[in-house]
């Protein structure tokens, strides 16, 4: 029924949700489309920039792809490939390009905050290392550290694989920060990574006179808001923690560089927030930190806002982890090589995944295997973490296992960013099939961190489907 004779064009199925009809969603648009024809809707794009193959009008495309004729190429619009979806899609990555852009121009014109290198603390800080940098940590600081020195904000990326050594570089950054009487805030997806950041920003710069203190979610009452005052007096240089850090109350003295890790967790309008905290007339230098792999072009538009730095180096004496491909029916053997493996004193992680991001699941799979293992492994000691713990609950398993008195840590995907755990050498991955290939590499880059050779178990459940197994294997086969 409906007035509209459907039958000569293919039916559009759209995302709706709870409440929204696809029928009401079809006259919706097809209302828009008729409304715009009138009106005309403006090419904003001129014809000329536009790839030869793109160059059907906007609204012509916009009335493609809603109403698509009878005889549409239906295998090439499900693929995302036909011309109309692509002159869409063009569009879009177009505006977002220009708008990072812009969003560049107009920081450059703020000015920013110099600060010197103070080549007296850099020295000190790189003395009580006990590692000397690499060469690319080195050529990527230095760039950092050219950067501060401008009155002109900072806008960088970095861009260095998991186990790289790209925390080290942020801490000198923010010593700079300090040095000259400023201060830096370090910005983590999660709390384990931002409590993690927190104790070794607070082991490396202490000792130099820097102080550090940590705001997340449960930092709460007096913790809170003493840190909130020392962030307010300037006592404190150095402020670490989750979004936490940019909650209304937060107030610094004089920030003057702002630090974004993993910053495939967040938006453009995350990182863009945190800067806000800086002084009235100045704008805080900013650094972004990323182990996501992507390529030049992709990084171009993705982040047009930022310059570029690469640590495409691994610091020296890593054997590249083992990664092997095994049917969760040889679980037991898993577990007796755990245990020999355990026993010559090293550590492993047991991550417990699940295809639906159902939190409360994950969890309970995780405490069943933590039960199992415990029960298989009398002898060792097994520790759990996963996202429904309180805080200082997974603060302490995380601490105990850094410390080397839990064995096994079994865990959710909450441990797959950043964490830290050099000793840790062994990790299982429940069902990876389950998981998308950035995942995985970022879960594995959880070991390998030490100089013992490290090993990765891919613990996959039958029937394992071709793409799958494909997947794997390409994790498998590349480091
Ligand atoms: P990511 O780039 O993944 O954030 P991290 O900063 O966590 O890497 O560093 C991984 C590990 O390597 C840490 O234990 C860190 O102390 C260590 N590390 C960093 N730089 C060096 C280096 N130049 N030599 C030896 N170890 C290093
Ligand atoms: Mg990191």
């Amino acid at each position: 029924h409906g007035h509209t004779p459907l039958s000569d064009r293919l039916t559009p199925i759209y995302p709706t949700t709870k409440g929204l009809q696809q029928t009401s969603m079809r006259k919706l648009v097809v209302r828009v489309l008729h409304d715009t024809q009138s009106t005309q809707l403006h090419d904003w794009l001129p014809t000329n920039l536009l790839p030869a193959k793109l160059s059907t009008p906007l609204h012509a495309a916009l009335q493609y792809l809603h109403l698509p004729p009878a005889d549409a190429p239906v295998a090439q619009l499900l693929e995302g490939k036909h011309p109309a979806q692509q002159r869409l899609a063009f569009e879009e990555l177009v505006a977002h390009h220009l708008s990072l852009l812009r969003l560049r121009q107009q920081q450059k014109k703020e000015r920013g905050i110099a600060l010197n290198k103070n080549a007296v603390l850099h020295q000190q800080f790189l003395a009580q290392l006990p590692f000397a940098l690499t060469a690319a940590q080195q050529r990527v600081t230095e760039e950092i550290l050219q950067d501060l020195q401008k009155n002109e904000p900072m806008l960088r990326l970095v861009q260095g694989d998991v186990g790289s050594g790209k925390t080290v570089v942020a801490a000198l950054a923010c010593l700079q920060a300090a040095a000259n009487g400023k201060q830096a805030a370090l910005m983590a997806p999660t709390e384990i990574l931002a409590t993690q950041h927190f104790a070794q920003f607070t082991q490396w710069l202490e000792p130099l006179g820097v102080h550090c203190v940590l705001l997340t979610g449960s930092v709460k009452t007096k913790a809170r808001r003493e840190a909130l005052e020392k962030l307010c007096d300037g006592t404190a240089h150095i402020a670490i923690g989750t979004q936490a850090l940019f909650q209304d109350d937060v107030q610094f003295q004089q920030l003057a560089v702002v630090i974004t890790d993993e910053q495939h967790r967040f938006g453009v309008r995350q990182r863009l927030a945190l800067q806000q905290k800086g002084e009235q007339r100045s704008i805080p230098h900013q650094l972004v930190m990323t182990a996501t792999p992507i390529p030049r072009t992709l990084a171009m538009s993705a982040y047009a806002d930022l310059d570029c730095s690469v640590i495409d180096e691994r610091p020296p004496g890593r054997t590249p982890i083992q990664t092997v491909i095994i049917d969760n029916q040889r679980r037991d053997e898993i577990i007796t090589r755990l245990r020999s493996a355990c026993a010559e004193g090293k550590q492993a992680y047991w991550v417990c995944t699940l295809i639906e991001e159902s939190d409360a699941l994950q969890c309970q799979a995780a405490e069943a295997t933590a039960l199992a293992l415990q029960e298989a492994l009398p002898q060792l000691n097994i520790g759990l973490v996963h996202g429904k713990q309180k805080p200082a609950e997974k603060n302490a398993v995380m601490a105990a296992f850094k410390n080397g008195d839990i064995h096994i840590l079994v865990a959710t995907t909450v441990i797959e960013v950043g964490v830290d755990v050099p000793n840790a050498s062994l990790m299982i991955i429940e069902n990876p099939e389950r998981l998308g290939l950035a995942q995985l590499h970022q879960l594995r880059g959880r070991v390998g961190r030490g100089s013992t050779a490290s090993h990765c178990v891919l613990l996959y459940s039958t029937p394992l489907s071709q793409h799958a197994k494909q997947r794997l294997t390409v994790l498998r086969d590349s480091d």
